[in-house]
């Protein structure tokens, strides 16, 4: 994609304002942009409400980020995306990642445990496989359960999600992206090989390219883009923060991210953003709702979030402090979508970042526009897999011919 490309079935009045336009600057519409940008495109990000706002998936002040993942793929793609984060650092001058090590916890023979054991020793990263005398020993914060074990892994750390957010979205405007916020998008569709963006105020745009990143309101414009379902449920989540008694003993460096692997799952962060505050969240996937819909704490999540605080942690006070709601965007596997338009390969497709999104979306964002801008095939990122093609959902065809002896 660049500037000298022609265009001939299109007259001249049509020709493209933007090499690219990126809709959504949550966290993967951003880094695809900040991405985009620097590489030299001439990039429009549009957003329906503004940057760091509070009704999709990229808000709040912590996310994980770790090595320890049951995806092989995840886990090499590691050491390449930390350095992303850290070079966005650098680039802007603020402080994104806080490094705390992890602990992932479940029972020994609990796969994704045990996947994750097998991709950091495949890999040759190293860890620890606590017992749990080792457990109860190392981190006496906790009550586990008589069968959990845990994988101790020092790469493992915490990013500040809505400072990464508005960090790209700025970093992306200072290479020259145009950022519009309180702008929704009514609509995609592809124009001869370059794409129109149409506005809710009615406004037309035109791109060579285009990147959809609308995270929970992304059936909205697949279903108009796609002649298949693409799966993707929208789903409730919430966190909440809890008062130490003890602070030094839940900051970092004592307190580790934890994981949960077993059922129910949960995970927490030594204090961070919040003074003498630790935040844990119960992960659920049954409560599913309209993206546009009002928010509310879910009264009956909060209660079994307590109760596990309650059994495990009882350094914390069980009555939580502050609550915050927030969406999680489903695939059935929770494998992304990461691809390009099956017909259109001018329109690139970003979805279905479920729980475990965030870390990856400045890496994300390189492959998005390297999706986008570069030949079919040709992407530079090995976390490109065909599990996250978008045509894993489409209707198996049928033989197109029969053998005929
Ligand atoms: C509580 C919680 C905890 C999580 N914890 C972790 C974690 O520890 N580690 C981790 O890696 N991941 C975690 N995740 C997942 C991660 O945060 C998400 O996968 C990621 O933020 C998804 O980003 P996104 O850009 O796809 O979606 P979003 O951030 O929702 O961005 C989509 C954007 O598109 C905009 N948009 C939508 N429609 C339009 C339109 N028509 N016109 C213009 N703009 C539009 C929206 O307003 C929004 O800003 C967590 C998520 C939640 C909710």
């Amino acid at each position: 994609m660049t500037q000298s490309h022609s265009y001939p079935h299109r007259p001249v009045t049509t020709q493209p304002a933007y090499d690219l336009i990126v809709v959504g600057a949550g966290g993967v519409g951003s880094a695809a942009a900040y991405h985009a940008a620097r590489r030299g495109h001439r990039v429009l990000l549009l957003e329906q409400f503004t940057i760091g706002h509070t009704r999709g998936s990229s808000h709040g002040g912590s996310r994980i980020i770790r090595y320890t993942h049951d995806r092989l793929g995840d886990t090499a793609q590691m050491p390449a995306t930390f350095a992303l984060w850290r070079e966005l650092e650098q680039l802007s001058g603020v402080a994104l990642l806080q490094m705390t090590g992890g602990l992932y916890i479940g029972s020994m023979d609990e796969p994704w445990l045990r996947r994750s054991r097998e991709a950091l020793t495949a890999l040759g990263f190293p860890f620890r496989l606590l017992s749990g005398d080792d457990l109860a020993a190392a981190y006496p914060q906790w009550r586990f359960a008589p069968d959990w074990v845990a994988v101790e892994q020092n790469d493992s750390g915490i990013l500040a999600a809505s400072t990464c957010v508005a960090t790209l979205a700025a970093q992306a405007q200072r290479f020259g992206a145009q950022l519009r916020e309180q702008t929704p998008v009514a609509n995609i569709t592809p124009d001869g090989d370059g794409v129109i963006v149409r506005t809710a105020a009615g406004e037309t745009l035109r791109s060579d390219r285009a990147i959809l990143a609308a995270g929970p309101w992304s059936s909205r414009f697949l279903r108009e883009l796609v002649n298949f379902t693409v799966p993707l449920r929208v789903t409730h989540q919430q966190v909440a923060y809890f008062a130490a008694r003890d602070v030094a003993a839940h900051s970092v460096g004592r307190f580790p991210l934890f994981i949960v692997t077993e059922a129910p799952h949960f995970y927490g962060f030594p204090i961070f953003e919040r003074a003498g505050l630790v935040k844990v969240a119960l992960e659920q996937s049954e409560v599913t709702v309209d993206p546009d819909g009002p928010r509310a704490v879910d009264s009956d999540l909060l209660d079994r979030l307590c109760a596990l605080v309650a059994q495990h942690l009882p350094g914390l006070d069980p009555t939580p402090l502050h609550v915050e709601t927030c969406l999680y965007t489903e695939t059935p596997t929770r494998e992304f979508v990461i691809d390009r338009h099956p017909d259109h390969a001018q329109i690139v497709i970003a979805a279905g970042f479920s729980g475990r999104g965030f870390k990856h979306t400045i890496a994300v964002g390189h492959l998005l526009v390297d999706l986008a801008t570069h030949p079919a095939g040709d992407y530079a990122l090995p976390f490109w897999q065909n599990s996250y093609a978008l045509g894993r959902f489409a209707p198996k065809s049928a033989p197109t011919h029969t053998y005929d002896p």
